[in-house]
């Protein structure tokens, strides 16, 4: 194996963007499997609010029901689903991200209210937990884990989105030093249309980025019409003024001038959390379009049993596979940096957002990979239902437009792509991750023909080859555009974003490889997980290589690009399985499970 990999595995605790540069199955990894029975329970007990109290009345959610939608946030509150991430201390529970997840997970599968529980105790509560001072958490908090109050959280503004820190909204001391008055405005606000509190970014004299918290009926702030949207139809966004909006100096959340760490801290974990936060709704579609493919003939058969049908469910369960198995990894490796710290300690919350920031690169990675498999699902699941999937009385109707927005909010694709590759080279040049140095190696096995070999000897063993070599095409692309480009490179985006694909494949399949042998039983990979993993490789593998042989075309020419090239080639691994034989065992798994196979909750 190469050199460079020795410093990362010399650390027990993989620290961001390390699986590029460790062997597959390095370390262990959390899944479904390894939840704990409290973990368990958690999911239960929001899988059953989200079944009975939830689903049920999603046509009055979808009619905009804001009565409704804060009846619902106060039951959750009953159950403690909203107290989940704020302290003990503060009326909260305090638990792992994991846990947190797995909530999110349960509340995914009508996406309008997935939204407005996710802005409430996600980008609207945690600026609270993680920046308040204790006057603010004592005076907030309680109120918002129990959903007496719901928040919301507003960046966005009319001529500034993805650069959010472009904002135009200004904060000047008022002469008596006791408000801040606040004029401009933001656009698109999740909740605005009933939240009590409201977690806003201004600039101090129009420079110093700042976060603060507007009250609901504070003098001079008024909230705008509903903006009729795509989907998430039952969420509420609208736009927010302020004309002179008095907010009161001890309502500055954090320091002046530091609002950027608030608003990027929260981002990160929005972006992670994103990927629990369609898993739920991915598997109730492909449930769903099951049950529809059965009982649906044409030509006499049902439209479950053609071919083509049943390579959708085998993609939609793997799709599924993958989502999971990196969410819920990322959060695992998130609660292993908080291990054993006192959650009632002071600096408590510093070490959170630090390990949060610690796995920037993989939250993007779930950011983009989730958005973009629960759109491909969808569309999947429309087209099983042929052209009752175009009618709005099928609720994946509804899924297909609700899943448009993953791909915008959070920060843009385009935008977490760039951060993908931009914080991987910047990690690298910082000394953080021995980036180059294992680039380099790996530049000089392919050199002299060497290629990874694998370390497993079972029914993965190609997969985990696979794996490696997506991780040697990510790190040869990435050395050769930054030799090339330089300080220059942020300016050729295709490059950068072509990369981070690769990158989101290579994260994939580790994890998809180590999971599956991870929860092996008796020695015995489980058939299902094994196919799904193949089925994943053999797309992955192919469009990987082109995309870096693409990277590599853009960077250099000539005689350098030809050596590039020949480097390259010997990594395009190819299996010789038989697509359609792999797909028969993922779906026998679905129909046996009548939906996705791997449910950890009865
Ligand atoms: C339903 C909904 C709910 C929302 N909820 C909230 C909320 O609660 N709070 C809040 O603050 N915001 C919220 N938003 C706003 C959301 O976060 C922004 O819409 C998003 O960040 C994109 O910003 P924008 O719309 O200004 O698009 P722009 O930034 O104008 O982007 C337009 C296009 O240009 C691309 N682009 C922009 N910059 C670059 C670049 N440097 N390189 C390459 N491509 C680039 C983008 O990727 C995109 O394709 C919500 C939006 C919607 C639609």
């Amino acid at each position: 194996m190469v050199d460079g990999l020795e410093a990362v595995q010399a650390a027990e605790l993989p620290t961001g963007g390390a699986f590029l540069l460790q062997e597959v199955g390095s370390s262990r990894i959390v899944s479904p499997e390894t939840f704990t029975e409290e973990q368990r329970l958690y999911l239960k007990t929001a899988l059953q609010f989200s079944q009975e109290q939830v689903l049920p009345l999603a046509e009055r959610i979808e009619s905009k029901d804001s009565v409704l939608l804060k009846e619902l946030l106060r039951r959750a509150g009953e159950l403690g689903l909203l107290m989940i991430d704020i302290p003990e201390a503060y009326g909260g529970l305090g638990l792992d991200k994991t846990t947190s997840l797995l909530i999110a997970e349960a509340m995914s599968p009508l996406a309008s209210w997935s939204v407005t529980f996710s802005a409430h105790t996600g980008i609207g509560t945690l600026p609270i937990v993680w920046f308040g001072n204790a006057r603010q958490k004592a005076k907030y908090l309680p109120k918002l884990a129990t959903g007496e109050w719901v928040s919301a959280y507003a960046l966005t503004e009319q001529g500034s989105g993805s650069d959010a820190l472009g904002a135009k909204t200004k904060a000047v001391l008022s002469p008596d030093g006791r408000h801040y008055v606040l004029n401009g405005s933001k656009l698109y606000i999740t909740n605005a249309a009933f939240a009590d509190v409201f977690i806003v970014f201004a600039k101090v004299d129009g420079e110093r980025f700042t976060g603060f918290i507007v009250e609901r009926g504070t003098p001079g702030f008024t909230v705008g019409p509903e903006e009729h949207k795509m989907g998430i139809r039952g969420s509420s966004t609208c736009p927010l003024f302020f004309e002179d909006a008095r907010v009161p100096v001890e309502n500055v959340l954090g320091e002046i001038g530091r609002g950027h760490k608030i608003a990027f801290n929260i981002l990160n974990y929005g972006r992670l959390k994103l990927g629990a936060a369609v898993l739920g709704g991915m598997k109730l579609q492909l449930g769903n379009a099951l049950r529809f493919a059965q009982e649906r003939k044409q030509f006499g058969t049902p439209v479950a049993s053609f071919p083509l049908t049943r390579e959708k469910f085998a993609r939609m369960a793997t799709l599924i596979y993958a989502v999971e198995t990196m969410t819920y990894r990322t959060a695992g490796l998130v609660d292993a940096r908080l291990a054993g710290r006192a959650r009632q300690a002071a600096d408590y919350d510093e070490h959170v957002i630090a390990a949060i920031e610690e796995y920037a690169i993989e939250s993007s990675i779930m950011k983009v990979f989730a958005s973009e498999a629960t759109g491909q699902l969808v569309d999947d699941a429309v087209q099983i239902h042929g052209g009752a999937g175009y009618i709005e009385e099928f609720p994946v109707e509804r899924a297909y437009r609700d899943a448009r927005i993953n791909r915008i909010f959070e920060g843009t694709n385009e935008i977490n792509r760039m951060l993908i590759s931009g914080l991987l080279l910047k990690r690298g040049v910082k000394g953080e991750l021995p980036l180059f140095a294992v680039a380099q190696s790996v530049e000089e096995e392919l050199t002299y023909g060497g290629l990874p070999r694998a370390r497993g000897e079972d029914a993965l063993a190609a997969e985990e080859r696979m794996a490696e070599c997506l991780k040697r095409l990510a790190l040869y692309g990435l050395k050769v555009a930054a030799e090339a480009f330089g300080t220059e490179l942020e300016q050729h985006q295709e490059v950068l974003a072509g990369l981070a694909d690769v990158v989101m494949d290579a994260y994939a399949l580790d994890s998809m490889v180590t999971r599956t042998r991870q929860s092996a039983s008796n020695g015995e990979l489980d058939a299902a997980r094994v196919a799904m993993t193949r089925l994943y490789a053999m797309e992955a593998m192919p469009r990987s290589f082109e995309r870096t042989r693409r990277a590599l075309c853009a960077s250099t020419r000539g005689e350098a690009l030809g050596a590039h090239l020949a480097r390259v080639a010997p990594l395009q691994l190819f299996t010789p399985y038989n697509p359609a034989e792999l797909r028969e065992v993922v779906v026998s798994a679905v129909e046996q499970a009548g939906g996705y196979p791997l449910s950890v909750v009865c």
